[in-house]
């Protein structure tokens, strides 16, 4: 009677080393098929420009090289796409690092009003170039402490300003709203009246290199990281983010943040 409940017992453990080894097994896949996943999409959005710079220096190399202003232009073309190069390097590194948990908060009180304006004066060129206004939904005369990691918030403002510049559409306008929420909740919002995105694009939207449109986003510039990265900023503070989108009417993200005591 003991060796067969000994058996069983054996058999038992037996049974969930296998089950163990098998979720291992089954997670070191998933775990393989994300890297091969990665690898693949980091090589297709590197190759793009890793090709147009190639083909200035080629062309340069054949002959233009002998035309002053020939040469000039194609050497701040091939700098531009290396411009380019380093910006989706720079965001690989970051999403890298956000993914494997590597990037640390150092949060801080600041007035968020003022950071915003920040944010505003350094995209204004761009904004500029679609005469695209970006303005608050009202003036803000009092600071709205907030307290974050301060340059990662400027990031995941910078990078839903660039978004709705670049799917905006000529002489439109982006709007920023910050508001209280419950308790020591504020929330921010980013609406444009641009392009939008079709529902069914949305649950995905915030995967890495997810575009609605592969060609056509790929030609704006981006690294296609962008909202990935803003997702994982967010959810480093433990706090939230929505989006809103009606396609051919416009797009609204909003995240909320801790109100601080003071600034
Ligand atoms: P990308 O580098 O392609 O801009 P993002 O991660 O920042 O990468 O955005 C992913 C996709 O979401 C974009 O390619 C675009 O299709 C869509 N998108 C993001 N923001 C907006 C917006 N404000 N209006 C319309 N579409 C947007």
């Amino acid at each position: 009677r003991t060796v067969t409940t000994d058996m069983r017992t054996l058999i038992r453990e037996i049974e969930k080393f296998a089950q163990d080894k098998t979720v291992e097994i089954d997670t070191l896949k998933i775990r393989e098929e994300y890297r091969k996943d990665f690898l693949g999409n980091v090589s297709h959005e590197l190759k793009t420009p890793l090709f147009t710079v190639q083909g200035y220096i080629l062309t340069l190399l054949d002959g233009a090289l002998e035309d002053k202003n020939v040469r000039k232009k194609y050497l701040q073309r091939a700098n531009k796409g290396v411009e380019r190069l380093i910006y989706i390097v720079k965001d690989l590194d970051l999403i890298t690092k956000l993914e494997v948990g590597e990037l640390h908060l150092e949060k801080e009180d600041f007035d968020i009003i003022e950071l915003v304006k920040n944010v505003f004066e350094l995209l204004e060129m761009k904004a500029d170039k679609k005469n695209i206004t970006l303005t608050f939904d009202m003036e803000y005369s009092k600071p709205i402490p907030v307290l974050a990691d301060r340059e990662k918030i400027q990031q995941v403002i910078t990078n839903l300003l660039v978004n709705s510049i670049k799917y905006g559409h000529t002489n439109g306008t982006t709007e920023v709203s910050v508001e209280n929420l419950i308790k020591n909740k504020v929330i921010v919002r980013i609406t444009d009246n641009g392009e939008g995105i079709p529902k069914q694009h949305i649950p995905r939207l915030f995967e890495r290199f997810y575009r609605v449109d592969h060609s056509r986003n790929r030609a704006e510039g981006g690294s296609g990281l962008g909202l990935a990265i803003v997702k994982h900023i967010i959810e480093a503070h433990d706090e939230k983010i929505y989006i809103e989108s009606v396609a051919g009417v416009g797009s609204e993200f909003s995240f909320t943040l801790e109100k601080a005591k003071k600034v």
